[in-house]
C-alpha cells in the first residue's frame, strides 16, 4: 500500500544551523508514528514542515500524492489535510467553546452553520465537554482546553493528525484526561504524527517509534523493541532520563 504521507531527504536549516538533515519517512494510513528525542533535536520544526509552516531547504513532503509547499497557490486546501495540535492551545479568548470550533469549518470551508454545529456538539460530547460549549476559554483548565483544541482539528475531517506536547503545559492530574482522548484516536485507526515526551503513553499509542537527535533521524522501530533494546548508545542515554 502506498504511504499517506512521505517525507524524502528533507533539510531545514535556519541561516547555517542545520536543524533539520536527510530526514526520511513513510506513514501509512492508520499508523500510529510517535517520535521522540531530546529537547531543541528538531521535532517541532519537523512537524512545522510537514503542514508547511516552514520552507523547507531540501527534499520533498508530499501526502496524498502531492507536494507540500509552502509556496504553493493551494497550501490553503492542502493543509486542510493535516490536523494540527500544539503545546498551547491558542483558543480564541473572546469566542465560547462552540464558536471556537466552528470558526475554521465556516470560514475556511464554508460549511454550513447549522451542520458544524451538531458536529461541534458531538465531537465535544465524545471529549466530555458538551456542558462547556457556551463558556469562554478562560472558565475552562488546561486539560480542558487542550481537548477543545482537539475537537477544533477534527472537526476539519484532516486525513492526518500531528500532535506536539500536547500535554507538555499541563498539571500532571490533566495530562491523563487529554492522553485518554489521543489513545482513543489511535484506537479508531487515525493516522497520526505525534511528538511526546510521556514515554508510557508513546509506548502504548505507537506502532512505531521515531527517535531523533540533532535533526537526524537516528533510529527507529516498534515500541517494544525501541524501549526494551534500543540500538544506539544515544537512544540508551536518552531512555534513562525518564522514568516509565
Ligand atoms: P524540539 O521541538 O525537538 O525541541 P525544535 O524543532 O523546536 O526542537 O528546534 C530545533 C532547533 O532549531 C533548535 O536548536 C532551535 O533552537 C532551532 N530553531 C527552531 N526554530 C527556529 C527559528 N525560527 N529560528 C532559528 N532557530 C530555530
Ligand atoms: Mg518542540
Amino acid at each position: 500500500m502506498d504511504p499517506i504521507l512521505k517525507v524524502e531527504h528533507l533539510h531545514k536549516n535556519f541561516e547555517d544551523f542545520k536543524a533539520l538533515e536527510d530526514v526520511n519517512l513513510s506513514v501509512q494510513k492508520g499508523e500510529v508514528v510517535v517520535i521522540v528525542g531530546p529537547s531543541g533535536c528538531g521535532k517541532s520544526t519537523f512537524l512545522r514542515c510537514l503542514n508547511g509552516l516552514e520552507e523547507i531547504d531540501d527534499g520533498k513532503v508530499i501526502l496524498d500524492d502531492k507536494v507540500i509547499n509552502p509556496g504553493n497557490a493551494n497550501i490553503t486546501k492542502e493543509r486542510q489535510k493535516i490536523g494540527m495540535v500544539f503545546q498551547s492551545y491558542d483558543l480564541f479568548p473572546h469566542k465560547t467553546i462552540l464558536q471556537n470550533v466552528i470558526l475554521a469549518p465556516l470560514k475556511v470551508q464554508k460549511r454550513d452553520k447549522e451542520d458544524a454545529s451538531k458536529e461541534a456538539l458531538e465531537l465535544l460530547e465524545r471529549v466530555g465537554l458538551s456542558n462547556k460549549k457556551d463558556q469562554y476559554p478562560r472558565q475552562l483548565s488546561g486539560g480542558q482546553k487542550q481537548r477543545v483544541a482537539i475537537v477544533r482539528a477534527l472537526i476539519m475531517h484532516p486525513e492526518i493528525l500531528l500532535f506536539d506536547e500536547v500535554t507538555a503545559a499541563l498539571d500532571p492530574e490533566m495530562v491523563r484526561e487529554v492522553l485518554e482522548v489521543v489513545l482513543s484516536l489511535a484506537k479508531e485507526g487515525r493516522t497520526m504524527v505525534i511528538v511526546t515526551h510521556e514515554m508510557a503513553f508513546a509506548k502504548a499509542v505507537a506502532d512505531r517509534i521515531i527517535f531523533m537527535d540533532g535533526g537526524r533521524i537516528i533510529e527507529e522501530g516498534k515500541p517494544e523493541e525501541f524501549f526494551e533494546k534500543p540500538k544506539t548508545e544515544r537512544a540508551m542515554r536518552f531512555l534513562e532520563s525518564f522514568e516509565y
